[in-house]
This record gives C-alpha cells, sequence and structure tokens, in this order.
C-alpha cells in the first residue's frame, strides 16, 4: 500500500479531471445487467477509495448523477457521458478504473455477477468469479 500515492484520472473528452491521493483498493468486475449499461461494456471495472482522498481537480461543474437508490449513485461527465465515480452517502465511494491515468496498482480482484452476465462476454483468467455478490467468507483477500 502506497501511502504517498496521487493517482489521476479523466473523462473521455478531458473535460473533467480528479486526483485520488491515495491508494484505490478491492477491484472488482461486476457482470450484471446494470453495471453492463452503467458502464457501457462487459461489466465494472471499479475499485474503492478511502474518504477524503478523492479531488475533483477541474471540471466538477461538467458532473451529472445519477441515483439508483437512495444513498448510492454514479457521476457522469455531462459532455461525453465517461462514467467517472460512485457515490454513496454524498461522497464518492469509488472510481472506474477505466478513467485513471496512472497505474492504480490494483488489479481486479473478484468478477461478482458472473451469473448475469452477457452472453457475449467470455471472462478469461484465474480471478475468483462469483454468482452473484460473495458472502464475507468467500473472499480469498483482505
Ligand atoms: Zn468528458
Ligand atoms: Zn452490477
Amino acid at each position: 500500500m502506497g501511502t504517498a500515492m496521487v493517482i489521476t484520472g479523466e473523462c473521455f473528452c478531458g473535460e473533467v479531471t480528479f486526483e485520488v491521493s491515495g491508494d484505490v483498493f478491492d477491484g472488482r468486475s461486476c457482470h450484471c445487467s446494470r453495471c453492463r449499461k452503467a458502464f457501457s461494456g462487459a461489466g465494472s471495472a471499479y475499485a474503492l477509495v478511502h474518504p477524503g482522498t478523492f479531488k475533483w481537480t477541474k471540471g466538477e461543474a461538467l458532473l451529472t448523477s445519477y441515483v439508483n437508490q437512495e444513498t448510492a449513485g454514479l457521476q457522469f461527465c455531462k459532455v461525453c457521458g465517461s462514467t467517472l465515480c460512485g457515490v454513496f452517502n454524498g461522497e464518492v465511494h469509488g472510481v472506474s478504473l477505466g478513467c485513471l491515468n496512472d497505474d492504480p496498482e490494483v488489479t481486479l480482484a473478484r468478477h461478482i455477477f458472473v451469473g448475469s452476465k452477457a452472453s457475449w462476454d467470455m471472462i478469461g483468467g484465474d480471478t475468483p468469479q462469483f454468482e452473484e455478490y460473495p458472502t464475507p467468507d468467500e473472499f480469498e483477500d483482505e
């Protein structure tokens, strides 16, 4: 775990930028039908940030939010539509790994909701796969 790490990220058009002053952790890809649409792909590629380590460095006014539960949602660039981060109780809780510019030194350690993945999604490699959300004793690490 790097303590002095600063990771930068931006959307597709570059109008919105951010930085994380700390490590990002608990990388996962969720293959459920909702995440496929929210992240416009085979699933999400998402990792968590520690509270207070995330800040917008440009274009915060260009953000738009979609809150899909009372307290949790996603934030996007209004111009290009990139999914930048997840919010929980009004605070950034994690980032889209695809929007990072720097190596976050984290890997997708779990594929979740593989039971509802798209038929065209061929997941390779040895990364653990879970039919749904893993129960705590199914976690291999941490
Ligand atoms: Zn953009
Ligand atoms: Zn999902």
